[in-house]
Parts: C-alpha cells; structure tokens; sequence
C-alpha cells in the first residue's frame, strides 16, 4: 500500500506542525528553569552550577534545532545518508541528557530543601524533555523522508495511555536501588567526551556507592584499563579518536565478558545498533538520554554478574584443591599420584615418551616419633618431610599416599642420573631438623624406585617399587634400592 506525497500546501502545514511539537516543550523548559532559580534565590540555596549547566544545554538545544530545522527545509536542502541522520539525532538529542540528568540530581540531591512546588516544577521539566525527544525524532524521520503518520494513530495513542494508567494503579513505589555491601567501591570507568554526560553519570554512581574515574576519549580509556583493569566500563559509542566500538573490541581482546563487563551508551537507540554492540561483546547496552534508574539497575546487574563469577572460580579453584590435596601436608593425595602414573603409561602407548621413574618411600621408625612426641610431633615431620620432598622433586609430582609414605613420578632429573637424584632426597631428610617444642627431631627415609623400561604395566610398575622399598628396610633403612 503506497503512501501519497503529500502537496506543497500540505507539506508546510505538517512541517509547521513538527517545529511546533519540538518549540513548544522546549521552550517551555526555559520557564520552568527560570521558576526554579527564583525559588533557589529565594531561599538562598546554592544550585546555581546546575542551573547554569542545565541552561546552557537548554540554549543549545534550541540553537541547534533552528539550525538543524533551517539546514534541512530549505528548498535547497541535500539528503543524508541514513548514518549522517542518526549522527543528526544524537546532536540534536545531546543537550537533552544534560538537561535530563541534572534536574534529576537536583531533585535527588535536594528533595529536603525544594518545595513540593518546585520538585513539581523539575519533573515538569523531565515531561517536557522527553516530549522534546520524541519531537526530535518525529522531524529527523520527517526530513528522512520516512515519518509514518499512522505512528500518532488512535491505537497506539491507546495503548500509550493504558501503559500509563497501568503505571499509576500501582500508586507510590519506592524505585531506589540498594547497592549490595559487596558491591560497595566497586571501580567504574566512564567513557565519554561529553564533559557534562561524565559529570551526570558520576555523580549517580558515587551517589549510590561506586567509585568512578572519568576517560573523554579513547587513548585516556585505554591508559586507564592498561593502569587498572576496572570492574565496569561505561562505554559512549561516539568518542572523538577512537570510536566505541573499536574500543570495545580493543578491550576484549585481553577481557573475557565475565571479567570486565561493559555498558555501550549511545542515542544510537535502535535494535541494529544494540544487536551490533551485544555481539562485539557488550554486556549491556544503555540510550540516551540516561534513565537514573535503569543506569543503577544495568550497572548493578552487570557488577553483579561480575562478583558471583568471580566467587564461583573462587569456589572451584578451593574445591579443586581439597580434591587434589592432602589437608595436613598441603602436597599432592594419592589420587593425583595414581591419575599421573595411569598419564604417563598412557603417554608412552601413545607416543615415544622418555623413560620414567617411580620412587615409592617411606619414613623410617615413624611409629617410635609418634610415641615420643605424640601425635602432632608426627604430624609436624609429616609437614616437614612433605615440603623437603616437594623442594626437592621440582617439576616433578610428588605426593602423599598412605600415612607416612610418598610417592614420586620423576620424568625430569636435569643432568643428574636416577642414583644421585634419589641420593640428594635421602639426605636433604637427613639434613632436615624438626623443631617440636623444645626438641629438634631428627629422622630418615626410605625407598624403592624403579624404571618404566622394565615393566611392563602401572601395576607391575608400583608392586615392585613397593618390593624394593621393603628390601630397602629390610637391609637397615635409610637407603634406596634400585634393583
Ligand atoms: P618403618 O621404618 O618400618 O616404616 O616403621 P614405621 O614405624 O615408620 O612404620 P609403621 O607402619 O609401623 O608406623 C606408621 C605409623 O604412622 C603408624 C600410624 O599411627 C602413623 N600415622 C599414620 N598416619 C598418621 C598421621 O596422619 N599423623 C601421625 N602423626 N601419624 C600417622
Ligand atoms: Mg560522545
Ligand atoms: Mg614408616
């Protein structure tokens, strides 16, 4: 169904009514600035750096509408392309966040000493700006060439109206985020060459307990996340060196999502942009003008989501240690041990692996050490024994597998041979000294060790070892058999 192009007459009258949607609420956010710096002189109270920053966006705003409306109705007018519109919408929407963001931090940050008069007055200003916004995207459709009349019909005006009323029947909510104590100082980074924006976005955060540091452009950001990896980003697509997007590919080369989640702000507010944002790797993804509520909501979800990674790798690092440690010793258990050996006669099947060796050991008279000191003496030549082996094996496994025994998977010797490696751990036990309240014990050890090139299974492999640390004992202790 094509749509008629509307005649000459027709099309002034339409373009008279767009210019009037847009003037009529954003003029009036001048009076309504105006009613709120009276009341503040008034009452002596010292908000005259909002009200200039939120006036000074109000005059560009109106500036860079006229221009806009005066550039793109002329008869000799040029067509965009579809991006220079979109770049057309954010500039004209710009002043808009500012305005936005600052009456609502006024009406946060002064909620005790505004009257209710004057809170009214500021969220008059809030209607009237996102009034406004829709009349910027009406006229930037419009000059496109693609304004669908049928976009004010009665159903949707229905619709519109039954959102509201629904919002209303569920009477006064109380729409404050609480900030979890975990979450409190978490480090957040904005991205963003609008000084102004910077300034909204901060004093929202810090407001609800984050900490902040500003980048207004590219290079800075990347300093920034280079000197410290923060725990968000706030991240503005348009930036005057390098664009967000860029930016945001930059930092996930070297930042998985979970690690460092960030937010795209933009008034890019379409689904193509946000697709594109949240396949480049955005956590989430912000529009412009800022909603103080969504901000909070979005930041503490994705810092959030941060944390409770952060904790689950914690938890399983932890649990991975309680399954492949001894609790006393700290030393690898019995079932890494017997995994690593089953791993290399695997290797082996496998591939041409190097020979390996297996040294079954045990502590000499271990028993009499318990009976002299007790228990936690025996305990405490188990800790030192465990520590010595683990010095001494190097890269090599070592662990405990029984009470007083240890086994060692020795794949490396460096340069020495089987003999002089076994011979350096028999006496760096001998050379051990146990301090135990007031006595130093002594102690030594004993092992069978054992080649891979002569067995040929892993359990042939341990039985024999295990005979050979038994021959070792047998034959006084405090040596290695190697055959
Ligand atoms: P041998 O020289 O023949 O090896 O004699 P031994 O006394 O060292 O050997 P035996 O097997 O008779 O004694 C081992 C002792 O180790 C018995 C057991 O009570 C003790 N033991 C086992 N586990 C622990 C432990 O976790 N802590 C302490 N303190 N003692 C332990
Ligand atoms: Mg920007
Ligand atoms: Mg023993």
């Amino acid at each position: 169904m094509g749509v008629e192009k509307p005649s000459k007459g027709a099309e002034k009258i339409l373009l008279a009514q767009i210019k009037q949607e847009f003037s009529a609420p954003a003029e009036a956010i001048e009076q309504y600035i105006d009613l709120v710096e009276q009341f503040a002189s008034q009452k002596n109270l010292d908000i005259s750096s909002e009200i200039s920053q939120i006036k000074e966006a109000e005059d560009k705003l109106l500036s860079q509408y006229e221009e806009a409306f005066r550039e793109n109705t002329s008869a000799d007018k040029k067509t965009k392309t579809s991006q220079e519109y979109s770049e057309l919408r954010h500039n004209l929407r710009t002043p808009l966040n500012a305005i936005i963001g600052y009456s609502e931090i006024l009406i946060e940050d002064f909620e005790d000493d505004l009257s209710e008069e004057c809170i009214k007055d500021l969220n008059t200003i809030l209607s009237l700006s996102r009034e406004t916004e829709t009349a910027i995207e009406r006229f930037v459709d419009f000059i496109k060439g693609d304004l669908n009349e049928s976009a004010t019909d009665d159903s949707e005006q229905g619709q519109i109206q039954n959102a509201e009323s629904l919002f209303r029947s569920l009477g006064d909510i109380d729409y404050s985020l609480d900030i979890d104590e975990h979450l409190m100082g978490s480090d957040v980074l904005i991205v963003d060459d609008n000084k102004t924006n910077c300034e909204v976005l901060e004093r929202r955060l810090s407001q609800n307990g984050l900490s902040c540091r500003v980048a207004l452009d590219g290079t800075t950001a990347i300093q920034e996340v280079e000197s410290k990896t923060p725990d968000l980003i706030l991240l503005d697509v348009m930036l005057p060196d390098i664009n967000g997007l860029e930016l945001l590919k930059r930092f996930r080369e070297n930042h998985e999502r979970d690690e460092l989640p960030i937010i795209m702000v933009s008034a890019f507010n379409d689904v193509d942009s946000t697709a594109k944002c949240i396949k480049l790797g955005a956590s989430d993804y912000l529009p412009k003008p800022l909603n103080g509520t969504i901000l909070m909501a979005k930041s503490i979800a994705s810092l959030e989501a941060k944390y409770f990674r952060a904790r689950e790798q914690e938890l399983l690092k932890e649990l991975n240690l309680k399954a492949t440690t001894c609790p006393l010793t700290g030393i690898y258990n019995r079932q890494v041990v017997f995994d690593k050996i089953e791993e290399c006669f695997d290797d082996q099947k496998k591939s041409n692996k190097k020979e390996f060796a297996l040294l079954s050991m045990d502590i000499d008279f271990f028993k009499s050490i318990n009976d002299t000191y007790g228990h936690p003496g025996g305990d405490e030549v188990l800790k030192a024994v465990a520590n010595t082996l683990r010095d001494a094996c190097g890269e090599n496994i070592v662990g405990r597998v029984g009470g007083e025994e240890f086994i060692a998977i020795i794949e490396s010797k460096k340069d020495k041979t089987l003999e002089e490696y076994c011979e350096s751990i028999r006496k760096s036990v001998i050379d051990l000294s146990i301090p135990f309240q007031d006595n130093k014990i002594n102690i030594t050890i004993s092992g069978g060790v054992i080649k891979s090139s002569e067995v040929k299974d892993q359990e042939e492999f341990v039985n024999i070892a295990d005979e050979r640390l038994y021959k070792a004992k047998e034959g006084g202790r405090n040596q290695f058999i190697y055959s």
